[in-house]
């Protein structure tokens, strides 16, 4: 590509789309990304939903925050799905084929209509870096000639495990009619020993290898492979060695997370305010924090299932009385379209409300990375979606998983039984397990979780300092993309 020059003829940066799925956790660590890769000076525009690009400035300062890097953009484009849309649960699933057959032919047309994005003061964009779950981002590179790395918003373990589904197939460990839940895997590499049936991504437990969401995962995981390259929101000490079986498949790898965390880090090296980007869909409840700083430290369990996971309101109770037997402080996040009765309506049961006064504090949404960062707090049960993962490693918080669906099957078995900095509750919910899980993380094995997620916690945040395996990779991957433009 030519180097184009601005009026003063200094040559323009190079120009990345970035495309993250339109909810939130995905959108929250690749704006992340975006953010790292504008410190550096590169130009980004960043494809959003109208949906989510509505909601974020309605409930954050991203707006704003963003305007101090003039080469960043939003750039609007529908979901596909109508505003009335859930987008929670198993629908949103929704968002992989809507996103296919309305969201992909206006991304073409409107790139090719605005001329790559490209202005007087822009190139045209020189790189893609696409969510690993938008293969038509990958068709739309590929047939135009524009190099096009993915983004990983998944562990590399869950990741492994989506892109060892052939493999599983053919060798009869999955859509085998009476397997057991407990049978250990045998033909993934790296995860013999401890990965059982009951640990692969939940959308593995089918009796027909036909099912349309097996066959989706199968296939958008598998085209990861046409990349030039990949990057993952993990360290090297956290999940390397699976990283490495990966690499056999897709050799330029970029390690570069924890994402927000490698953020602040490089925020606080240029004296910039290193208060963490909020890429909140709904309102924050601060009000948590000032329960949280009449609390002693480490005796409160935060509890939250993150943006998308729906449980019946009998869950719920369970959850609740395992909690209040437990004895221990809690401060619970409840979104007010987490709770699904049979009828598919919300009930917010207002018995529980009333009732958790005494030990707990309950809010819709959490300003969750302080939440977890607060002295107060000793534990979480979590769902065990990545980045709730992530920002609990990064500060040394032991975890309870109770996984929903997807990735956070294997996320949850990595944390019981690889780093051993938490307690693995899947497939069950019952509030004497409940209460059981809390006593053993907060009171009996207490120490020993707490230091060995010091432990971690002090990896990750070497990973991402000067020196360190995530920030080294960063450089690499901003180098690598500065010689798109050459
Ligand atoms: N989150 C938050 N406040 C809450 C609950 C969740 O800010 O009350 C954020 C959380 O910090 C994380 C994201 O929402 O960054 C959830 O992403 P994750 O990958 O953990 O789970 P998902 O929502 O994708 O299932």
């Amino acid at each position: 590509m030519k180097k184009l020059m601005d009026s003063q003829g200094a040559t323009l940066p190079p120009h990345v789309l970035i495309f993250p799925v339109p909810i939130q956790g995905h959108v929250n660590s690749m704006l992340m990304l975006a953010e790292l890769l504008c410190l550096s000076g590169l130009d980004i525009t960043f494809m959003i939903s109208d949906f989510s690009h509505s909601r974020l400035l309605k409930h954050t300062t991203v707006g704003s925050r963003f305007k101090q890097y003039p080469g960043f953009r939003f750039q609007a484009i529908t979901d596909g799905l109508p505003d009335d849309h859930p987008r929670v649960g198993e629908k949103v699933m929704d968002i992989l084929p809507s996103t296919k057959n309305t969201t992909a032919p206006l991304f073409k047309q409107m790139m090719v209509e605005k001329n790559f994005f490209s202005s007087e003061t822009r190139r045209p964009i020189s790189c893609i870096i696409a969510d690993g779950s938008l293969p038509f981002a990958g068709d739309f590179a590929e047939e135009k000639g524009i190099p096009l790395i993915y983004f990983r918003t998944i562990s590399a373990c869950s990741f492994w495990a989506y892109f060892s589904i052939p493999e599983l197939i053919e060798a009869g460990e999955i859509s085998v009619e009476g397997i057991s839940m407990d049978q250990l895997v045998k033909s993934m590499p790296g995860m013999e020993g401890f990965l059982r049936f009951r640990d692969l991504p939940s959308f593995c437990r089918v009796n027909d290898i036909n099912e349309p969401n097996l066959q989706l995962m199968k296939s958008v995981t598998r085209q990861t492979t046409r990349a030039q390259a990949a990057i993952f929101n993990t360290f090297e000490d956290l999940e390397g060695s699976i990283v490495s079986h990966i690499r056999n498949h897709i050799p330029k790898i970029f390690t570069i997370g924890p994402n927000h965390s490698h953020l602040k880090s490089r925020l606080a090296e240029k004296k910039a305010d290193k208060s963490i980007l909020s890429g909140s869909f709904w309102a924050e409840d601060r009000s948590c924090l000032n329960w949280l700083n009449a609390q002693p430290p480490k005796s409160v369990i935060y509890v939250s299932f993150g943006s998308i996971t729906v449980v019946t309101r009998e869950q719920l109770l369970e959850f609740w009385h395992g909690l209040v037997n437990s004895g221990q402080r809690f401060l619970w996040v409840m979104r007010p379209d987490s709770i699904v009765g049979e009828d598919g309506k919300n009930q917010t049961p207002v018995e529980l409300e009333e009732g958790t006064k005494a030990r707990g504090y309950m809010v819709g949404w959490a300003p969750q990375e302080e939440v977890l960062n607060h002295e107060a707090v000793g534990g979480f049960l979590t769902h065990s979606g990545w980045n709730s993962t992530l920002e609990s490693i990064v500060v040394g918080v032991p975890m309870i998983c109770w996984p929903y669906f997807g990735d956070q099957t294997t996320n949850s078995r990595f944390v019981s039984e690889v780093w051993k900095i938490g307690l693995d509750i899947k497939d069950t919910c019952d509030r004497d397990i409940i209460e059981k899980a809390v006593r053993e993380l907060m009171e009996e094995r207490k120490d020993e979780f707490l230091e060995r997620s010091e432990n971690m916690a002090k990896l990750a945040r070497k990973a991402v300092s000067e020196g360190g395996s995530s920030y080294s990779n960063l450089n690499a991957l901003i180098d690598y993309i500065k010689t798109m433009i050459t």
